[in-house]
This record gives structure tokens, sequence and C-alpha cells, in this order.
């Protein structure tokens, strides 16, 4: 019998990598697509036969329309397409201080990639397909000095919910929303010291700073039989901060 396929953009990494190890676990086979062709090669490696690496820059949005396609060929079939890929910037600069060109870049990876990658996963997979967009705590409410990141991420759930509603027949598509997940991405964080994780962890209901695992679940769920009838939904997966919005990280 053949495989459910999946495509996971920035799968070598962070949560990416961890929905790819969940995903395969349940007997998908992945595309593990990112920038970082060499780390995606090794991971494909990682996951066994017939899992295949796709080196992609998601900044191009043409990259990103051909990306399903690619899946497709080299898996076989696809089923799945995962929008985990997502850049901020760490630098830590109030919007009017970005320089046009990475405000643009985030949008460009964030939000123009991820609509190229839904409408080209969509005809790729017709009826039958799922697509699960990573968005973020962010969507609800800026996060600090992350001005685009927050747009594009508040972008994402409309998307999401704009697919659903237009998309009739075609694929089911949802969204995931991480809270602050111990990531190289909120590592890097940590490390500037743009982020206290005691003083976050204070400001977390659930009293703890989530794992990668944490939304690779949540992914496979929307994207099993269990979610069957989950559509233009956004699952908060954040330890409750959403939930007591207004005590805030
Ligand atoms: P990460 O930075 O740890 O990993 C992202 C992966 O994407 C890396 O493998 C990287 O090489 C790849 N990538 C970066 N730029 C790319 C590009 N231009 N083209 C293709 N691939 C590219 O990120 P993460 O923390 O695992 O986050 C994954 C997703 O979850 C993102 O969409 C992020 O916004 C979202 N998210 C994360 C958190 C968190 O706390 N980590 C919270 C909320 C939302």
């Amino acid at each position: 019998m053949s495989k459910t396929c999946a495509l996971v953009t920035g799968g070598a990494d962070g949560i990416g990598w961890s929905i790819c190890q969940t995903l395969v676990a349940q007997g998908y086979l992945c595309a593990v697509a990112d920038i970082d062709g060499e780390k995606a090669q090794a991971r494909a490696a990682t996951l066994g036969p017939g899992n295949v690496a796709l080196t992609v820059d998601l900044s191009d949005v043409e990259a990103a329309r051909a990306l399903p396609d690619r899946a497709r060929r080299a898996l076989g079939d696809l089923h799945l397409v995962v929008n985990n890929a997502g850049i901020t910037d760490n630098a830590g600069r109030t919007i009017p201080d970005m320089d046009e060109r990475k405000f643009n870049e985030i949008v460009t990876v964030n939000l123009d990639s991820v609509a190229a990658i839904c409408r080209a996963g969509a005809e790729v997979m017709g009826p039958a397909g799922r697509i699960v967009n990573l968005a973020s705590g962010a969507s609800f409410r800026p996060l600090p000095l992350r001005g685009p990141y927050s747009a594009t991420k508040a972008g994402i759930v409309e998307l999401t919910r704009a697919l659903a509603r237009e998309w009739r027949g075609a694929p089911f598509v949802s969204a995931v929303a991480p809270g602050y997940i111990r990531t190289p991405l909120v590592e890097d964080l940590i490390a500037n010291g743009r982020i206290d994780p005691e003083a976050v962890a204070k400001g977390i209901p659930r009293g703890r700073l989530g794992q990668s695992q944490d939304i690779a679940n949540a992914v496979a769920f929307l994207a099993g039989p269990a979610g069957a009838v989950m559509n233009g939904q956004c699952l908060s997966v954040d330890g409750g901060v959403l939930a007591a919005a207004g005590a805030g990280y």
C-alpha cells in the first residue's frame, strides 16, 4: 500500500524537525524542505528510506510555488503540506528603524510564500489534501520589537480562515499557534538577552515554555483522522497564555 506523503517546510530544525519525526513515526513519508540543504539531507537520511530533502529558499516566492510539485515528484504523491518555516528579526528594531529589505524578507517568507504554497499545494493534492500553517501567539498580540513577524503571523490566521471559507471541496486547511517553544529561534533570543525564560514562564498559566513535540502533536492531530472535521481553525498551543490574555509575558 502506498504511504501518506507530507511536505514540511523548515523541516531541518526546531519545530519542523519534530513535525517530520512525528509524522514519520505515524507512517508518513516526509519531504524535508529547508534553506539549509545539507542539514535537510542529513535529517532525511535519519528519517529513513523514502524520505527526501528539498533545498529551497522561501524568500523566493517562485521557488515556494514550485515546492509542492517538487515534493510530489520526489515522494511519489502528496497528501499533507505543513507550512512551518518562519523567520523573524532578532536585532531588536522597531518597524520605523528596520530597513525595508529585512521587513519585506520577513513578509515574503512568512506570508507570501505560505500563500503560494497553499495555492500550489491545493492543486497538487486535490480535495483529499490537508494543509497546516504555523501561526504564533504573536498572531493575536504583537510581540515587542517583532512587528513584521507579528503582522505576518496575524496574516497567517486570516489566510487560513479565508482559504477554508473559499475552498469548497478542496483541501482542509488549519493552523497551529505555538506559544514560546524552546527551539533554536527562541534559544537565539534567550542568548541575545531578548527573552528571559524565567520571566516568560511566570506569564504562562501552565508555568513552563513548550517543547517542539507539543506542536508536532497538534499538527499530527489536525492532519490525521481525529482532525477530519477541523477546517479553518487556529489551535493555540501555548500553555494558556491566550486564555489569560492581559497577564502577558
Ligand atoms: P527555527 O528557526 O528553529 O527553524 C526554522 C527552520 O526554517 C530552520 O531549519 C531554517 O533553516 C528554516 N528556514 C529559515 N529560513 C528559511 C527560508 N528562507 N527558506 C526555507 N527554510 C528556511 O524556527 P522554529 O522556532 O522551529 O519555528 C517554526 C515555526 O513556528 C515558525 O513559523 C515560527 O514562526 C513558529 N513559531 C515558533 C515559536 C517558538 O517559540 N519557537 C513560537 C511561535 C511560532
